[in-house]
């Protein structure tokens, strides 16, 4: 049984000169207002104010006179134009404190860089009185979480947090969303679960989904896509972890019903770099990735899982005539049986080729062929072409990941 809950409604307000004087894209508001509606929140309002003190406690003043829930990025910086803070502390009529915790936190951060930390940050642990922090476990701006009275009656909670995408999205997810469902008040548990998914556009799985994306479902089901990769969170709210879980374990089977062939693992940092991981780990095996042309970002990834048998690590190549001339053979083919017999491998994944990005690109890449090579410990060679393009922000990325899915694909056929 689920518990319906009174919906609340929420605002989302950035602030920064860099997005009123459109220097810069307000991409913190989109991915606020997707995790909000997550969470079952209503988004009435987005606002986006410049770095003046007035015109941020105005729009403080009157977001809070009209939404349950305000959540600001921006303006938590040391610096002078730097006035979250400050705003804050002017609606509410208090004065700035220090907040012992914050301070020590920030000598911390400063202290594990190896840098004297530079007076003016301490202005990062000064809170509104009566306000409470909220923890930023990436950087030196700590966030405020505190309650602005309504000028008649009740009050509206706020959010700040720092403008940098990486920090705020992590504070949203580890301490804000449990707050902000709090606010439902007791008997009300929701959990949330996310699964992963490569292989096909956000429009497909869109349609594959049906009915199980509608807002007023119950689990709720929202779907991210960050290059190429979909994230399906499925939102739960029961009256207990227990309920929660069960409703979580139904909509998660409906969904692999759906869409099997693409899912690749669980939890919002999970990859498939990771799963590649777990798998060659259980069988006992390595691998190592060649990647020619003008990028290297799955060495990049599957070095930072640290210390792993699984990965014998990866070759940044120019062309296979590199690779020749580094390992001999008369063609590329045996370039790879004698890399593979020098370092030991299993299996090697061979992306030809990342192609060059014009410099000043900022449209659609040209789509062209690229073609994934998986050697087997067999000594098979599998490959598939695929003919890729997209913008030049997620071009390389992309193809990476098409890498990994094809060797997935081989991964599953060889068991
Ligand atoms: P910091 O402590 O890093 O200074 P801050 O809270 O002061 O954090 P800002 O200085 O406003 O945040 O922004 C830091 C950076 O975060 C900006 O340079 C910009 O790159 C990015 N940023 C800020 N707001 C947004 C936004 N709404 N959307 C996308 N990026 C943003």
């Amino acid at each position: 049984m689920t518990q319906q809950t009174r919906q609340l409604t929420a605002e989302v307000i950035s602030i920064g000169d860099e997005m009123t004087s459109g220097a810069r894209l307000d991409t913190n508001t989109q991915w606020l207002s997707r995790r909000l509606g997550d969470l079952g929140i209503k988004v009435s309002f987005h606002t986006t104010v410049a770095d003046t003190l007035e015109q941020n406690v105005d729009v403080f003043r009157i977001a809070a006179e009209r939404v349950d829930i305000l959540v600001s990025t921006g303006g938590l910086g040391p610096t002078r134009d730097d006035l979250t803070r400050e705003a804050l502390a002017n609606v509410l009529g208090t004065p700035l404190e220090l907040n012992p915790s914050a301070m020590q936190h920030i000598e911390q951060m400063f202290a594990r860089r190896k840098r004297k930390m530079p007076e003016r940050n301490r202005v990062q642990a000064m809170f509104p009185t009566g306000s409470q922090q909220i923890f930023n476990p990436q950087g030196t701006a700590p966030g405020i979480d505190m309650m602005i009275p309504r000028e008649e009656s009740g009050q509206s909670r706020v959010f700040a947090l720092p403008g940098v995408p990486a920090e705020m999205k992590r504070m949203f997810d580890e301490t804000v969303a449990e707050r902000i469902l709090a606010e439902n008040g007791p008997g009300t548990e929701i959990k949330q679960h996310v699964m992963k998914f490569f292989g096909t556009g956000e429009s497909d799985m869109e349609n594959r989904l049906g009915s199980m994306i509608a807002r007023d479902r119950e689990p709720r089901v929202g779907i991210t896509v960050s290059t190429a990769t979909i994230s399906l969170r499925i939102t739960a709210t029961g009256k207990d972890a227990v309920d929660c879980q069960t409703q979580i374990e139904q909509t998660r089977a409906e969904i692999m019903e759906r869409v099997p062939e693409f899912y690749f693992g669980e939890g919002d940092r999970y990859e498939q770099h990771d799963a590649i991981n777990e798998d060659l780990t259980a069988r006992g095996q390595n691998l190592m990735v060649v990647e020619y042309g003008q990028a290297a970002p799955l060495g990049n990834w599957f070095a930072k899982l640290g210390d792993t048998p699984a990965y014998k690590g990866g070759l940044s190549l120019a062309d296979p005539q590199q690779l020749q001339q580094l390992f001999g053979g008369e063609s590329e083919q045996q370039a790879w049986k004698i890399l593979r017999q020098k370092c030991d491998l299993n299996w090697l994944l061979v992306i030809n080729r990342y192609p060059e990005l014009q410099h000043d690109a900022l449209l659609p890449q040209p789509a062209t062929d690229i073609t994934f090579s998986v050697i087997t410990p067999e000594e098979d060679v599998r490959t598939r072409t695929e003919t890729l393009g997209g913008h030049p922000d997620v071009l390389q990325p992309r193809i990476a990941k098409a890498g990994m899915a094809w060797l997935r694909t081989v991964l599953a056929d060889n068991t």
